[in-house]
């Protein structure tokens, strides 16, 4: 009989494993990949965004967000730092609070996690995915009796590495709850043909999410149009609420130039008329040709044209400030770095991450309803999670 089963080889089942193998604990990891870690090395486009020093639960999301408290206090920034340092990996903290590994690479983050697990003597079943658990006094897994068990299967974003919702099935063999999935940190899809032509023009800008509206959310940064609708940092931030929103009138607001009073760029533009340019080449003074073209188009006004009425002055300034496009639906979990909701956590231990309902059975990492915002918040919850209850088992 042996002590611990892991299954998920991934961010929080590396590390949950690792620190069950420090106290003692015999671990075996189930992966269903052919390698573990496979999130990992692909997260923060290979460098792999690790943590953020500006922790709170403000920083996630889920139906109960302050979940992540315990977590954060036993296993914040300080705690990972020393973590990954002590197996040899040294870290790179940015000015704006995000962490990546000094040497700017994702597999450097998987090498220490791996080679220290081996070193430990852990075993990892790779290409070995596991369907169903008995439970009897033990739990049963691949005909292997364990003591304990830890669901660590992340989510089912990002499928072309391996990411599936099996978890979630054995989640609920067990009697959880699951709060319904949904992509985050991914593009909007819009109801508008007008992206589509300005395909691959990023610009940077305030964007606003309007449910019903009314105002829910507000984010700056880079916008990047595409085929199907909008990606970009601000788009991928302001996700999360977006997906959450779609069962009412969601509407994304962009504004292009949100460093100007709209006064004051209905007056610019109206003195720069004045010099006999065209409308469009004036606007390409304040954004990319492609966006500009595609503005005047919406707006039924000749880009040639050299006088503006008032009327015609008025729209492109609100459009320019405040163009509107209703949201259809998210990119899908394909092109999601995360998924939000998953095993409800109102029936497991905050403090130990043990189920409520089943002792002994554990989950650490993505699987559970939390998610956080983009820059190092998801991989610091699955490694905080994975580290408290190896911690605890
Ligand atoms: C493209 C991309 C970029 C990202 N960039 C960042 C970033 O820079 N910073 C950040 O914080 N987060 C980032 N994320 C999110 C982050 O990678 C995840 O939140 C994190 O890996 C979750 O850790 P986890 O251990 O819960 O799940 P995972 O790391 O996904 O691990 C779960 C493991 O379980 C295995 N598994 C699942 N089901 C079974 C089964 N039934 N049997 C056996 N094995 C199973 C899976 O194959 C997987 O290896 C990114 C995600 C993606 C997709």
């Amino acid at each position: 009989l042996k002590d611990l089963a892991i299954i998920g080889g991934g961010a929080a089942g590396l590390v949950a494993a690792i620190t069950a193998a420090r106290r003692g604990l015999e671990v075996d990891i189930y992966e269903q990949n052919n390698t573990t870690g496979k999130k990992i090395l692909a997260s923060g486009n290979g460098r792999c965004n690790i943590s953020n020093t500006t922790l709170s639960s403000n920083d996630y999301f889920g139906n109960h967000p302050a979940f992540v408290k315990a977590a954060l206090n036993a296993f914040g920034f300080h705690e990972l730092q020393r973590f990954f340092e002590e197996i040899g990996l040294m870290l790179d903290i940015k000015e704006d609070g995000r962490v990546y590994p000094l040497a700017n690479e994702a597999k450097s983050v998987l090498n220490a996690l791996t080679q220290t697990a081996q070193s430990l003597n852990i075993t990892t079943i790779t290409s070995k995915k596991i369907t169903q658990v008995k439970k009897n006094d033990h739990f049963l897994v691949d005909n292997q009796p364990y003591k304990k068990l830890l669901i660590a299967t992340g989510s089912e974003a990002a499928p072309q590495l391996g990411a599936d919702d099996s978890g979630y099935a054995l989640a609920k063999s067990f009697g959880h709850r699951l709060i319904p999935t949904y992509p985050a940190l991914v593009g909007l899809e819009l109801a508008s043909t007008y992206p589509k032509f300005m395909s691959g023009s990023k610009t940077a800008a305030r964007v606003t999410l309007y449910v019903n509206r009314k105002i829910k959310a507000q984010t700056s940064g880079d916008i990047l149009f595409t085929k199907y609708g909008l990606s970009g940092f601000a788009i991928l931030d302001i996700s999360q609420q977006a997906a959450q929103s779609l069962d009412n009138e969601a509407m994304l607001g962009l504004d292009l130039l949100p460093t100007y009073e709209r006064s004051a760029l209905t007056h610019k533009l109206q003195k720069l008329l004045q010099l006999d340019r065209d409308i469009l080449s004036l606007l390409t003074g304040f954004i990319p040709t492609k966006i500009a073209v595609v503005l005047l188009k919406s707006l039924n006004i000749d880009p040639d044209q050299k006088a503006l009425n008032p009327k015609q002055l008025r729209l492109i300034v609100n459009t320019l400030q405040d163009w509107r496009f209703p949201i259809t639906s998210t990119h899908g979990f394909k092109h999601a770095e995360v998924s939000g909701g998953g095993v409800d956590t109102q029936s497991v231990n905050p403090k130990t991450y043990e189920s409520h309902i089943v002792p002994n059975l554990y989950f650490a990492g993505e699987i559970l309803d939390i998610v956080g915002k983009r820059g190092g918040y998801n991989l610091h919850f699955a490694f905080s999670s994975g580290y408290i209850a190896g911690n605890r088992m």
